[in-house]
């Protein structure tokens, strides 16, 4: 297997969700949210034992490494956070952060057991079967090129055919395109890169990460690695702007960084490289849009979406459902061009919804037998969509 389909870990809480951001919300609202988003690793997990999927699904915990005295201190008052959260979080020393992760580079490490990696291509194609296994179709390789309302239902335009829907999800995320009118302007797409070793000899790998979590850098520049289940080592960071086509040669910055942090590593095969996009948003929040009746927009994950969009695919499901909006909301989300937000209202209602959902368990339990499908056409649509993307990272 490429492992350009092990691109992906699995991170708990996000950049994206600082804890204490909110300004106009409900402190409720706040509180749901923040609980989704770290909770969003544990949903996943979860939700890949259910249906049983065989991912290489590993729930090693996360580790936010400190690089200095000043992130040392951003990352202890995350820590203290995280525990008046009640979270099951561990702030490490510089003596614990050498031991979990094999270097004395780090100051200080915020441990959360809840994260973990997984093999994110098999992940698609088993959410995908899922899909296929409760009644959804699935037509990859097609772009939808226009989206028209016409008596009350959606119709999709791609190249070959035309799909007709009831309720549509724009889930095009950093590869926003010309679908829908100036959606592209409300996030920067910037792309993130990762290079993989060859599989790394048993007494090379035993001392890096020994306990196998995932381990990002808190600093200026967002540095991410863990070795995977065929112990290759993979450095994902900065990399050139543009589409990479498996040369691990524009890859040297993050080659260098790894041999530095690990010496021994001097030598090792580089065997690839692959990127893709991520959609930052200017307030670093995942967006909701409702344009239009029947239509949502969600987009940025600020590059932590395998948990985080996985989570947020319930939420859609339900909203799609109407179950998560309330009916007395104050008003319905009016999409502008360069729209970097919903409105005040809107976000309230829907993080005030957020905290009214039952637990990951029991959310398709009380569904009836049509609704659920229609959950899981939603949901997995919008997986799939997703698969198409790393797909195309490992032609
Ligand atoms: C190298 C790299 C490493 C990453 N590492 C991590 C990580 O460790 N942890 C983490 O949580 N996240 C990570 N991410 C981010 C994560 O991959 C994204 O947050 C996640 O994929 C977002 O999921 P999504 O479904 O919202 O959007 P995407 O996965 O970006 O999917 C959007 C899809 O929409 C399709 N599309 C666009 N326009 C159209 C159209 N008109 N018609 C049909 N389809 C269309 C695109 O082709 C694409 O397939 C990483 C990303 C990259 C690139």
């Amino acid at each position: 297997m490429h492992p350009g389909a092990m691109a992906d870990k699995s991170i708990p809480g996000s950049s994206s969700i600082p804890m204490n951001c909110f300004p106009g919300l409900a402190a409720i609202s706040a509180s749901a949210l923040i609980d989704m988003a770290w909770g969003a690793p544990d949903f996943t997990f979860d939700f890949i034992r259910r249906l049983g999927i065989d991912c290489d699904a590993r729930q090693n915990g996360t580790l936010r490494a400190a690089t200095n005295a000043l992130t040392a201190k951003a990352v202890g008052t995350t820590a203290a956070q995280c525990l008046a959260r009640g979270m099951p979080t561990r702030l490490l020393d510089a003596k614990q952060t050498a031991l979990a992760t094999g270097t004395d580079r780090y100051p200080a490490a915020l441990f959360d057991p809840r994260g973990g990696d997984l093999h994110p291509l098999n992940y698609a194609r088993g959410l995908a079967a899922a899909a296929q296994n409760a009644g959804a179709s699935i037509h990859g390789g097609s772009r939808v090129i226009s989206a028209r309302k016409q008596s009350g239902q959606w119709f999709l335009h791609t190249d070959k055919a035309t799909v007709v829907v009831e309720k549509l999800l724009v889930v095009t995320n950093a590869y926003a395109d010309g679908l829908w009118p100036d959606l592209k302007k409300s996030l920067v797409p910037v792309f993130s890169s990762i290079v993989a070793t060859q599989p790394l000899p048993v007494d090379v790998v035993a001392h890096i990460l020994p306990d196998r979590p995932v381990l990002y850098e808190s600093g200026h520049i967002t540095v991410y690695y863990r070795i995977d289940a065929e112990n290759r080592l993979l450095m994902g960071g900065r990399g050139p702007q543009r589409a990479l086509t498996g040369q691990t040669g524009a890859l040297d910055y993050l080659k260098h960084y790894a041999e530095r942090l690990r010496p021994e590593l001097k030598g090792t095969r580089w065997t690839h490289a692959w990127n893709g996009q991520l959609a930052i948003t200017p307030d670093h929040l995942p967006h909701l849009h409702e344009p239009a009746e029947d239509a949502l927009i969600y987009l940025g994950c600020n590059g932590r979406g395998v948990a985080l969009a996985t989570a947020m695919g319930k939420q859609l499901a339900l909203a799609s459902g109407r179950r998560v909006f309330r009916s007395d909301r104050p008003s319905r989300d009016r999409y502008r061009a360069n729209a970097v937000s919903r409105s005040v209202a809107d976000r309230r209602a829907f993080h005030d919804d957020l905290g009214q959902n039952e637990g990951p368990a029991g959310y398709l339990k009380s569904l009836d037998k049509r609704r659920k499908l229609t959950i899981l056409e939603y949901f997995l649509i919008y997986k799939f969509i997703r698969c198409t993307k790393i797909i195309e990272f490992i032609r």
